[in-house]
């Protein structure tokens, strides 16, 4: 019998570094550097866009730098945000909080962005919300789940208040919707669970093991310089059968490769949308630009000018 053939969903970007072509369906992505296109035909969207639908959490993590004041985003205008951003040659929307499924039409959310768009649908979650029956209303309608996993057993359990075995059997549930990541919180208390953590992440399937060195509190500073070394000597050792990776603003001296070209603008990359309407280059910022009603194309716009005249 023939295997169940792939059904690829490619969109195109025109980039500073050639034609990119990414399958959401696979999360395959190849750039067609010998393509050369003029600056005034690159998508004007960012890659990808991560969107805080709302502050609220049911989890009280010690770590935890989302708002606590309550904001949740309009349901119709964030739809017609996706869809301009789609317009515009972005790839991929990633939901996050807060807890995005906590948002209360979380799953019209996913299903009306995934039907209505080309993005592919992705969010980050603690994981704590799944059961049989939202795992089978988000099928179909999301591309990648990330999990979130800052340590293992009473590790885990300490940071989170939560137990590690109920989150296992939560992750067996997820696995089920979707390829799905482990977004692994990096800080002195987690790194000894690395090992762990990884051999856990292969054992259910993951197709991703995101390393998150711990942050201050609204700012882009990481964390101790022992579990920085610490680190870096584990990325060298590792050889899990997870793939690893890192973002782009945590990177800094870990071995890392990038097919994208560094004049890239930061909003040719990556933008935010805070649970209040504000669009801003990244969720560490404090200020940037009140979507409102003229749009996030407009506000895009204005914040690239600024972003490229620089602070005043
Ligand atoms: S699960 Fe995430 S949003 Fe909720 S308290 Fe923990 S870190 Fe904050």
């Amino acid at each position: 019998m023939d295997p169940t053939p792939i059904r690829h969903e490619w969109k195109s970007r025109a980039e500073p570094g050639g034609l990119h072509l990414f399958d959401r369906v696979t999360g395959l992505n190849v750039l067609l550097d010998e393509i050369r296109v003029a600056p005034q035909h690159w998508s004007t969207a960012p890659r990808q866009v991560s969107v805080a639908l709302t502050n609220a959490c049911d989890l009280s993590c010690s770590f935890c730098f989302a708002p606590k004041r309550r904001a949740e985003l309009p349901f119709e205008t964030l739809i017609q945000w996706l869809v301009e951003l789609d317009e515009d040659g972005c790839l991929g929307v990633g939901f996050g909080g807060g807890e995005p499924t906590k948002y209360p039409r979380f799953v019209d959310l996913c299903r009306l962005t995934a039907r209505r768009t080309q993005l592919a649908v992705t969010f980050t979650t603690h994981g704590h919300s799944f059961d049989r029956s939202l795992a089978a209303k988000l099928k179909g309608s999301v591309h990648f789940i990330r999990v979130s996993m800052d340590g293992v057993g009473t590790t885990y359990e300490a940071l989170r208040g939560r137990p590690f075995s109920e989150f296992l059997v939560r992750l067996d549930v997820i696995k089920s919707v979707a390829p799905f990541g482990i977004n692994f919180l990096v800080n002195a208390q987690t790194i000894p669970c690395l090992d762990t953590a990884a051999r856990i992440a292969g054992d259910f399937g993951a197709a991703e093991f995101l390393l998150l060195p711990e942050r201050e509190a609204g700012s882009a500073r990481s964390g101790d310089t022992a579990t920085a070394l610490q680190l870096r000597s584990w990325v060298e050792r590792y050889r899990g059968s997870v793939p690893l990776s890192v973002s782009e603003t945590d990177s800094d001296g870990l071995p890392t490769c990038s097919p994208f070209r560094p004049d890239d603008d930061r909003l040719g990359a990556y933008a935010h949308v805070d649970a209040q309407g504000v669009l801003k280059p990244t969720s560490f910022d404090e200020k940037g630009i009140a979507i409102g009603e003229g749009g996030i194309r407009r506000a895009l716009r204005v914040l690239r000018d600024n972003e490229r005249q620089g602070p005043t």
